[in-house]
């Protein structure tokens, strides 16, 4: 029996969360006495495999050979072979765009009851009973699963990274490849930007900004942090910007550090995006507006006068 902990790696690195994973894969295999192995598919720096080994697996499995594809059924199938070759009894993933396109995939071919949006460690391990986020966030759930195999996604920043040195050896995992049921013919690659669901600093804005003419003094403070652009999804409807910075319900969920709220009302849309972030700073001029409630901080004033003298006070700090 074992714990399996799938990693994404994004340009040949380890995403943030990965570490996160591992810790929270780490708990859950020393509370079943059994041991912890990490999983990469896809080429990664040697640099960033090195790196895992403070993070506690055993072994770390890796493949990357054909895994250029973005075919979800080719890594699913890579996963599910991984689970089985080392008898994982509980597979971990990220709960994101590519965890949610995976795990549900990897649990039919294992014949595993699948839990997203897992909030804790297990409550108990028999029965399995785990705590999840349901309705956007809004509300936990008990779920218990009868299945011999689990496999669990976990929310971003619900686990605290513990450093918990290991052996980490490095295994070529062999694998029967699944033919590609899709073929990428072309990819046009964003170059010179923070990866938005990664970033630990956002700025974000909203219809209170008016169009995109006004949008210079959000990319300015952003640069002045060294943060993301992100936008509610009015805007990117609208076309005042890309549906890449759509965060929310229907667009990114992200989890930084600090996310700084311009002109956003905050509807429960919205907030189902962002709630898991640390720190939660908005900025609106209407003293009632919904997003105060899921603030840390809150300036109440006038986007166009607050941003500029914000920035220049950050710019001197
Ligand atoms: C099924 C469904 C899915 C959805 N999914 C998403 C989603 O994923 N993400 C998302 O964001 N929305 C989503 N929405 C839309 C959501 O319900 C809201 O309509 C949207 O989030 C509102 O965007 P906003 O806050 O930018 O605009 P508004 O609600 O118009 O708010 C603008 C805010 O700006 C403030 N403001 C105005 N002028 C200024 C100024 N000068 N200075 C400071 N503040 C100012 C106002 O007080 C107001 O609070 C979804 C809706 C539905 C029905």
């Amino acid at each position: 029996m074992s714990v399996l902990v799938y990693l994404e790696n994004w340009d040949g690195k380890f995403k943030k969360v990965s570490f996160e994973l591992l810790s929270y894969g780490k708990k859950i295999a020393e509370d079943m006495g059994v041991p912890m192995f990490a999983l990469s598919l896809g080429k990664v720096d040697a640099s960033e495999l090195e790196t895992l080994k403070t993070y506690g697996p055993e072994k770390i499995f890796v493949n990357d050979n054909g895994f250029d594809s973005l075919d979800n059924e080719m890594y699913a199938s890579a996963i599910s072979q991984a689970a089985e070759k080392e008898d994982a009894t509980l597979v971990v993933f990220s709960q994101d765009n590519v965890g949610n396109a995976l795990a549900g995939r990897v649990a039919v071919r294992l014949k595993a009851g699948l839990v997203s949006a897992v909030s804790a460690i297990p409550i108990s391990y028999d029965p399995f009973i785990i705590k999840k986020k349901v309705y956007t966030n809004k509300v936990f759930g008990h779920v218990k699963v009868n299945t011999a195999k689990k496999i669990l996604s976990l929310s971003k920043n619900t686990f605290e990274i513990i450093e918990n040195a290991a052996a980490g050896v490095v295994e070529e995992l062999a694998l029967d490849h699944a033919e590609p049921k899709t073929k990428v013919e072309s990819t046009d690659k964003v170059t010179g930007k923070l990866l938005l669901t990664d970033a630990e600093l956002v700025v974000s804005a909203g219809r209170g900004m008016k169009g995109p003419e006004n949008w210079g003094m959000i990319e300015e403070l952003a640069e002045t942090l060294g943060a993301a652009t992100a936008c509610s999804r009015p805007c990117s409807d609208e076309g005042w910007r890309p549906h890449t910075e759509h965060v929310g319900q229907t667009g990114k969920i992200i989890a930084p550090n600090l996310y700084i709220a311009i002109g956003i009302s905050g509807a429960i849309q919205h907030i189902g995006g962002i709630s898991n972030s640390k720190c939660i700073v908005a900025i609106n001029k209407d003293p009632d507006a919904p997003i105060f409630e899921a603030a840390d901080y809150g300036i109440v004033g006038d986007a166009f006068k607050v941003i500029p003298e914000l920035n220049e006070a950050l710019k001197n700090a």
